[in-house]
């Protein structure tokens, strides 16, 4: 007889089982390698009992790939998308399908990591240099960065490096009454604790008189208006300070570049370049300054080099420049940016071309043009007779109804103080125009206003130099040709698509496709950040599950999904810190310790709120020197503001003092900031808000899924005790207009809140018990690799029972000594082998910290494990005399296509082991398309956006 048919194992069906790399049964096996009984005592071993969360996770039932994406449905159903013509920075925009497809819905894009390693990420520092070539190029300026976060927090970044450059020695600042609300906003936040003021008026009459260390200019301004700036600029520079513009780039298109009109920075958003609105982001932001200027620009930027061949190859250039390794010497701390946006706005500009672009700019601007003739027949005049794309005009207590109207044709107007904005862009229709008309309460036929329409664009600012010159921007204006520029360019590079990326503090782990599916949906995408509420009723359902989710997962109070990145959380919780000193009169308390391994966001993120950084020294075991905490914070008693420590530590270890610390900060009268980008080692086992800290940052884009995107995006959110709670960052679109203690950080209320989608549905299917399992399994893959490497590499730190927690540091430092061999040979080789490198020389120089996560396999940590094994024996090839270190397959490495074409090879190493090394598959072999990148010729010979075409030209006669 046959029993009734049912499934064997339910557990092989869930989505937990697709996320954990490991089967039961290797776990089994791990388990035994490690010399553990069960991960139950594993974990007993790992975390000290004392800060054991009591009861177990329970976030309701998991659920299925299939019931999330239904679950994501019904969310998608509740937002409405209105054709929004709000503007404020935010536009309508085609996502070229060819782009969607192949690079924000392609892994080999969306899982790279930031590009640290240049010889594995040639195609994306293509791609950015490409962006660089493209900014430089719309803005007239010398030197673009990589991206920045958004429009907003690049402003304040502007104005930062314009106090570092000014010879006016005030520390006011001027805002044109011309630039976003938003912006306004993020530049307050990050003037006050600085103690600098901002002047807001109007550039044009009131700059003359202002004693201003710099200015930003808005062009076009936020009211739609276009303006001749340069008497502005001229009366900046006459002055000694700097004159920054704000500029939309599609305008630039059309219009004199800041660089023609004399300013010295440019800041904006690369949104409108084929990257969907998605209620806030994720975007790029731009920055261009002038030459004199190019070693002060914060974030990344992309130079071009020369490998060991001497050939031409991408790296990222002045890394030393990058902020937040001076640490509290750091005046950003910018860190994870906005690659992925950033890679997708330049391959706009590459599938349109200049004239492409021109085309959509004189479209969106005849438009406006025509939209503005028909509000004249109907009696309402534009406020600025020049204009690009959006229109201001007086309507007096008509607004109501005219908004109610709008509203009745699913359209979004931005509401002023009796005025309604309306913005144009490539999205809008001639039937949107007439639509709008109705609004205003008249019935036009688009093609009888348009025959009397005229240009807007003010002779004297049209654009009469090229740009877009290089032929990258010319060579793929075919579907086919695109496509394969596009592969062409991630075939070279290595992301999670193909291979482990074991970075420590870095949390590489799967980003599943159900997680990226709801992102693209235009119910998600197509929302303007500033749209009514109630037009996005999904989202707000989303966030806030999301943040009673990450309450319950942390112990904290309250939460805040505003930061764009883990740095920016950083910031935030510091100012809720100090929000909170503020308002209980201890505004003196600026005294900020931070233990010496600390990453170097930290002191960075401290010195921006004009925080004092005292080092805390660690120990011989890597830990916090508790000895020496409690006597700085004794000694800083009265002034102490806070800690901000990593746990488990940057070393990788679960600290048994981590109570005590908190404790003698807090009897100090300091808050405990407890940076919990290692939240990947703790979910359903240990929670900060029950052990003593205040206030986190949890790197959504490590240990919730969000990819990397090759350096961004990322999502900062942070969690806070209840006490801290109303010190949270507010915004003037959500704040109803109520003044907030705590200024935005970020441009929009709720970030890049499109990618909280990823991180929402990975909770939603991994549930409490299966997120529980999943940090367990992140545990026991890094106890693996470390009883693993152990014989061949020791490990650095482990606690008192032997065992590390989600990471571990290796340490070849000896081998330096023994054969010659830096920790950046075995990154190289690794690559030959088909590995990314792990973390370099952080937190301890001349190691390797290895965070394998629980999404690899057992076959995959031993295909890594073995690789470090076989190069260890390589390197006792060197110690036994075989080759020298400058002659091994080590110093040579990683190897290439050009080595094993290569007729001369005269090395003491058949090619085969330098190109195919212990068993490497000839068949399916990862080729580093250029060999070991020289950084020095590098910074010498500084070269960050593509030559003119006129060069090309040159040399070819
Ligand atoms: C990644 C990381 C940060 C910074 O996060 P970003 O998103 O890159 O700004 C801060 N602290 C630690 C320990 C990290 O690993």
């Amino acid at each position: 007889m046959n029993a009734p048919f049912k499934p064997t194992s339910e557990a092989a069906a869930t989505f937990v089982r697709r996320h954990i790399g490991p089967s039961p049964r290797d776990v089994d096996a791990m388990l035994q390698t490690v010399g553990a009984t069960s991960l139950a005592a594993l974990m007993g071993e790992t975390l000290p009992s004392s800060i054991r969360q009591k009861a177990p996770l329970d976030l309701g039932r998991a659920l299925s790939e299939t019931e999330a994406l239904a679950h994501m449905n019904e969310l998608a159903a509740q937002n409405q998308v209105f054709t929004s013509l709000i503007g404020q920075g935010y536009s309508g925009t085609i996502l070229p399908a060819v782009i969607q497809r192949n690079i924000l819905e392609n892994p080999a894009w969306y899982t790279a990591y930031t590009p640290y390693q240049p010889e594995i990420s040639q195609g994306r520092l293509e791609a950015l240099f490409n962006f660089q070539t493209m900014i430089c190029d719309l803005t007239g300026l010398d030197v673009a960065n990589a991206s920045l976060l958004d429009e907003a927090t690049a402003a304040a970044e502007a104005m930062a490096l314009a106090e570092r450059h000014s010879q006016v020695k005030a520390k006011a600042f001027f805002v044109d009454h011309e630039v976003h609300p938003q912006t306004l906003a993020v530049l307050r936040t990050r003037a006050e604790p600085l103690g600098w003021s901002l002047i807001v008026g109007d550039p044009l009459t009131d700059l003359d008189k202002a004693d201003v260390l710099g200015a930003l200019l808005q062009y076009p301004g936020t009211s739609g208006a276009v303006r001749d700036l340069r008497p502005a600029i001229t009366s900046l520079r006459a002055k000694g300070a700097l004159a920054i513009v704000a500029a939309d780039l599609l305008a630039l298109t059309v219009l004199a570049s800041p660089g023609e009109l004399g300013a010295d920075i440019a800041i904006g958003s690369a949104q409108r370049f084929g990257v969907p609105m998605g209620y806030g982001g994720p975007h790029a932001a731009y920055m261009a300054v002038r030459d004199a200027l190019k070693r002060s620009l914060p974030g990344r930027l992309v130079g071009l080099s020369v490998d060991s061949r001497g050939m031409a190859a991408y790296r990222l250039a002045l890394q030393t420049r990058e902020q937040h390794i001076r640490r509290e010497k750091a005046t950003s701390n910018i860190c994870t940016a906005q690659v992925l946006l950033a890679v997708i706005a330049s391959m706009y500009a590459v599938y349109h071309g200049p004239e492409g672009l021109n085309y959509i700019a004189r479209n969106v601007h005849r438009r406006a043009a025509v939209l503005a003739a028909g509000l004249r027949k109907l009696g309402f005049a534009p406020t600025s007779e020049a204009f690009f794309d959006t229109l201001t005009v007086a309507v007096g207590a008509k607004q109501g109804e005219i908004v109610a109207r709008a509203f009745a044709e699913k359209i979004n107007l931005r509401m002023g103080d009796g005025t309604l904005g309306i913005a144009v862009d490539e999205t809008t229709t001639s039937e949107t125009v007439e639509a709008v008309w109705r609004a205003f309460g008249g019935t036009l036929a688009y093609a009888d206003v348009e025959t009397g329409a005229r240009e807007a664009l003010p002779a004297e600012l049209k654009r009469t130099t090229a740009f877009l010159t290089h032929p990258v921007f010319h060579a793929h204006r075919s579907e086919t040709e695109l496509l394969r520029y596009m592969r062409k360019l991630s075939d070279r590079d290595l992301a999670l698509d193909r291979a482990m990326i074991p970075l420590g503090s870095c949390t590489m782990k799967l980003n599943a496709t159900t997680e990226m599916v709801p992102l693209t949906w235009p119910a998600f995408g197509s929302l303007h950040p500033f749209a009514p509420a109630d037009q996005a009723k999904g989202y707000h359902v989303l966030f806030a599950r999301l943040e009673k989710w990450l309450c319950d997962i942390t112990g904290y109070d309250a939460v805040s999904l505003q930061p764009n990145s883990g740095a920016q959380g950083e910031y935030a919780g510091l100012l809720a810190i100090r929000g909170y000193h503020a308002a209980r009169g201890e505004d003196h308390r600026r005294i900020c310790l931070i233990p010496s391994s600390a990453h170097g966001t930290n002191p960075a993120s401290a010195a921006m709120v004009g925080m004092d950084v005292v080092v805390v020294a660690c120990d011989a075991r890597g830990d916090v020197d508790v000895n020496d905490l409690r006597a700085k914070a004794e000694k800083h008693s009265a002034d102490l503001a806070a800690v901000m420590i990593t746990y488990p530590s940057t070393h990788g270890v679960f600290e048994e003092h981590i109570s005590e610390i908190c404790d003698v900060v807090h009897q100090h009268g300091g808050q405990v900031y407890l940076d919990g980008a290692n939240l990947n080692a703790q979910v359903g086992l240990s929670r900060p808000g029950d052990y003593g800290a205040d206030v986190s940052h949890l790197n959504l884009h490590k240990t919730f899924c969000i990819p990397h995107g090759g350096g961004g995006p990322g999502m900062g959110p942070i969690g806070v005790l209840a006490h801290l709670a109303p010190y949270l960052p507010g915004h003037p679109a959500t704040n109803g207009g109520t003044p907030h203690p705590v200024g935005p950080v970020s441009a929009a209320p709720f970030g890049s809140a499109s990618i909280l989608t990823i991180s929402y549905i990975y909770i939603l299917m991994m549930g409490g018990e299966g997120l529980t399992r999943a940090t367990e399994i992140a545990i026991l893959n890094a106890n693996y690799i470390a009883a693993r490497l152990q014989a061949h590499f020791p490990v650095l730190y482990r606690n008192a029972k032997g065992r590390v927690a989600h990471e571990c540091i290796i340490d070849p430092r000896p081998l330096k000594m023994s054969a010659g061999v830096t920790v950046d040979d075995i990154a190289k080789r690794l690559i030959d082998y088909g590995f990314h490198a792990p973390t370099m020389s952080f937190p301890v120089p001349g190691t390797l910290m290895i965070e394998p996560t629980e999404s690899e396999s057992k076959a995959e940590l031993d295909r890594f494990c073995d690789a470090m094994i076989a190069i260890r024996q390589e390197i006792a090839e060197i110690e036994s005399g075989r080759f020298k270190v400058e002659a091994s397959p080590l110093r040579n490495a990683p190897h290439t296509v050009h080595d094993i074409a290569d007729d001369g090879w005269n090395r003491a190493y058949t090619r085969a082991e330098g190109c195919f090394p212990d068993g490497v598959s000839r068949s399916d072999k990862y080729w580093s398309p250029v060999g070991r990148v020289d950084n020095v010729y590098g910074d010498r010979n500084l070269v960050c956006s593509c030559p003119p075409l006129s060069d090309y030209a040159e040399a070819a006669e």
